[in-house]
């Protein structure tokens, strides 16, 4: 079997499988198990694969075809330029959720203490920490599995933080100068829409923000002053129809409120300071 061939089969079944990005996701997972490069391809499509290659090829084209999400499947995914380990107990890190990391940097200084609420893979916290030196930063998230691979992924990039397991503030002792947070924020009835990657693979208690989508601002705007030091800050991704509520709930306890828009030109982080 040669590589050529085994693409052309991976493309197909996946094809068939209507899965999205069937051409470009048939390659990653090639690359994923032959170690080829896109160069090394182009000049040598008829180079053989091994048996056991080809085999794990296809297991693979199989999975990604039952609408498994590819990054489960090569176990990693990029943010903010770093790389990030990831399975079925976290979120695959979203593109938008740079955003509330770049507004976050623009802030945060030497010597702050960070808190990242709903840490999943701890991709917000860890790149934030790696992006700005000087940072004490605590991780919280209600799964334990969540916080093994946050662990993880902060000894591949080489850096220390805390990790908590909590139900939100619950077993929070201290005060931040800075909470960040990507919460659950789909309505309960909103999941079922999703696509399948998400909706069937996805952890759903890492996407489900009860009937509205807003239970989890609510708590975090309520609590999060107890967390804050004077003027400390809190930043939250929200979803593109969000910024009203959130804003409206932010208005008793913080200050200069802003909305900053993600590349598509939609609503995804509130920020604000807290008053005096
Ligand atoms: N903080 C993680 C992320 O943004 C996980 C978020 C979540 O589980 N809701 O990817």
């Amino acid at each position: 079997m040669t590589l050529g061939l085994l693409l052309k089969s991976g493309k197909e079944k996946l094809k068939k499988a209507q899965i999205a990005e069937w051409e470009l996701d048939a390659w990653f997972l090639l690359e994923y198990v032959t170690g080829c490069t896109r160069h090394a391809y182009l000049l040598h499509p008829e180079q053989e694969v091994t048996e056991l290659q080809e085999q794990r090829y296809e297991e693979l084209i199989q999975k990604r075809s039952f609408h498994i999400p590819l990054q489960y499947l090569t176990g990693s995914q990029e943010f903010m330029g770093l790389s990030f380990f990831v399975n079925e107990h976290v979120l695959i890190p979203r593109q938008d959720t740079e955003i509330l990391v770049e507004e976050a940097l623009r802030y945060l200084q030497d010597g702050m203490k960070v808190l990242d609420m709903c840490t999943g893979s701890g991709c917000i916290l860890l790149s934030v920490l790696k992006l700005q030196g000087g940072l004490c930063g605590t991780g919280v998230d209600l799964s334990e599995e969540a916080l093994g691979i946050a662990r993880k992924n902060m000894e591949n990039l080489g850096i220390t933080a805390e990790f908590l397991q909590s139900d939100l503030f619950d077993r929070v002792r201290e005060r931040y100068d800075c909470i960040l947070s990507n919460p659950p924020y789909i309505c309960t009835e909103e999941l079922d829409t999703l696509m399948e990657e998400v909706r069937f693979y996805e952890p759903r208690m890492a996407l489900d923000g009860h009937a509205d989508g807003l239970y989890y601002y609510r708590r975090l705007v309520e609590q999060s002053p107890d967390y804050l030091t004077p003027k400390g800050m809190l930043f939250l991704e929200i979803g593109y129809q969000q910024a009203e509520a959130v804003c409206g709930m932010m208005e008793k306890d913080y200050k200069d409120i802003h909305v900053v828009k993600d590349l598509a030109g939609l609503d995804r982080v509130v920020y604000g300071s807290l008053r005096e």
